[in-house]
């Protein structure tokens, strides 16, 4: 028997506490692991500690990693997403491998910018949030303020489970609302030592908890599994106030592995078929080896290490000898691996993001979209003699879900675009580091693109042939509009109605 999964992401504004919330969670699941720094095998650490400079300029992490313990009986695979303000592709892919996530908030601050994106993304594929309230050790808004704020900003039903005892200098502990159990913080240090506490509260903090209870809704396991009610847990990431009943929350109520959409029908985890899908790639750090981390999420079937696995639609079967999972201090070859687990699959470029794979490759994973960017910029190559170095790069990165690369029909530019300014840092450093390319990037004539399609060949080739200076072609041969503007795209859009313009491309 394998123990039960819970596959899971962390969602937050920068600064909310994630890193200390993350921290807290391996530790009480009494692993301290933190995958996804691929090692550089015995090699080149420069090229890593100039890949890490970025991180550190702009004190983001650009990576994601794959954090996996144990606890109680139960296996969490913690998927960690980019902290950073842009949004990128690689934080809604690694979305698309959890089943459900949990929402750091700062109690000081409520619901700010980017947890609200990643909150939409999460609603757009029904994965269900729970609300962790973090920083109640200090000053913070009131309580209700913030339950109203979640409900009403993301139209979603909220339901107390604990309730601090004050906050900031009048913090007095938590009280959970189910068993009436306080903890309290002890000592100097304030952490939690489990201590239960039947002491009476004073009249104002049974009020307000009296009112807590009335006023919400109840926790109901459906609502909040359908998305539509999210169980919040108010704590102290810092204090160890909450982290353990984070974790019994998740063990108890977030969802097991879920079916996933595919063609030609969704895949059940107790399909025997070991099947998988390509949500991350990751590059080596050393830049004299161009191996790569595939992150398969596994959906379906039980994995044995050497298992045969076949990318749909392109291709030889895979033998998957040295798989790598996330357990333990380091990286770890992989006997075994069951649905909902993350495996780190070696290879040389062929993997990649969106890829199907699976022991007979009669399926495909949907739903893993490239965007369309938002910001286009010209690559201008300083040393002419690069190109095929250049080249090359791009289609690396833009395989990686890094950037979107286009070369359109007409002039020698090749146009990058990517979703957030972050991205094109990326490229810059990743291209001198790693591919000793000295480029440049420049304003392009266009400010976004969108894949077109049409029923009809003849249609798509009367469009783009009356609008060939617009027209490039994105990594995978696909036609691409460049447009100056939405507007234009939507004016465009008017007068070629047999013509579909996409913003999302399913690979
Ligand atoms: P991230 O950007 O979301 O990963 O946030 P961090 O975990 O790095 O936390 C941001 C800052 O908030 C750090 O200075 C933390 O020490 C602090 N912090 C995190 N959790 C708490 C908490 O529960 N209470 C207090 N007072 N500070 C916290």
């Amino acid at each position: 028997m394998t123990s039960p999964r819970r596959t899971f992401a962390i969602i937050s504004h920068p600064d909310a506490g994630k890193t200390t919330l993350t921290e807290k969670l391996l530790y009480v699941g009494g692993a301290i692991h933190l995958a996804g720094e691929v090692k550089a095998r015995g090699a080149n650490r420069r090229a890593k500690s100039d890949w890490m400079k970025i991180e550190q300029q702009r004190g983001i992490s650009v990576t994601s990693s794959v954090m996996t313990f144990e606890k109680d009986g139960v296996t969490f695979n913690l998927l960690d997403t980019p902290g950073h303000e842009d949004f990128s592709e690689d934080t809604y892919r690694t979305l698309t491998a959890v089943d459900s996530a949990v929402m750091v908030i700062d109690a000081a601050r409520g619901i700010e910018a980017q947890t609200r994106k990643l909150f939409e993304v999460c609603r757009l594929r029904s994965v269900p949030i729970i609300t962790f309230v973090n920083k109640v050790d200090r000053e913070g808004r009131a309580p209700f303020e913030l339950l109203d704020e979640i409900a009403d900003i993301l139209a979603l039903d909220v339901a107390p489970m604990n309730w601090p005892i004050g906050m900031g200098g009048e913090f007095e502990g938590i009280m959970d609302l189910s068993s009436g159990r306080i903890s309290r913080p002890e000592g100097d240090s304030r952490t939690f030592q489990g201590t239960s506490d039947v002491d009476p509260l004073s009249d104002r903090f049974a009020e307000e908890v009296e009112l807590a209870q009335g006023g919400y809704a109840a926790f109901d396991e459906t609502a909040y599994r359908n998305g539509d009610l999210t169980p919040v847990y108010f704590g102290s990431a810092l204090k160890d106030f909450g982290p353990a009943e984070l974790i019994a929350a998740l063990a108890a109520y977030a969802p097991p592995p879920r079916p996933q959409p595919a063609e030609p029908a969704p895949v059940a985890p107790d399909t025997s078929e070991v099947t998988g899908f390509i949500f991350k790639v990751q590059a080596n750090m050393d830049p004299q080896h161009r191996d790569r981390i595939a992150f398969m999420r596994l959906c379906s079937g039980t994995f044995k290490r050497g298992m045969k696995l076949t990318p749909t639609g392109h291709g030889k079967p895979i033998a998957v000898h040295s798989p790598i999972l996330f357990f333990a201090q380091d990286r770890e070859i992989a006997d075994e691996a069951f649905p909902g687990d993350i495996i780190g699959i070696p290879n040389h470029g062929t993997l990649r993001v969106g890829d199907t794979l699976s022991e007979r490759a009669a399926v495909r994973f949907t739903g893993l979209p490239n965007f369309a960017p938002e910001i286009l910029r010209r690559v201008q190559l300083k040393d002419p003699t690069k190109t095929k170095q250049l080249r090359k790069a791009l289609d690396d990165m833009a395989e990686e879900g890094v950037t979107q690369v286009f070369y359109p029909e007409i002039g020698s530019n090749w146009i990058i675009g990517v979703v957030g300014q972050l991205q094109l840092d990326v490229l810059l450093s990743r291209l001198d580091a790693e591919y000793k390319v000295a480029a440049g990037l420049e304003p392009a004539p266009f400010d976004t693109a969108r894949w077109i399609s049409a029923a009809d060949p003849a249609d798509l080739k009367a469009f783009t042939d009356l609008n060939r200076a617009a027209m490039a072609k994105d990594r995978d041969g696909n036609p691409v509009f460049l447009a100056k503007s939405s507007w234009e795209v939507g004016y465009v859009a008017d007068r070629y109605p047999k013509v579909k313009f996409a913003a999302t491309r399913e690979r």
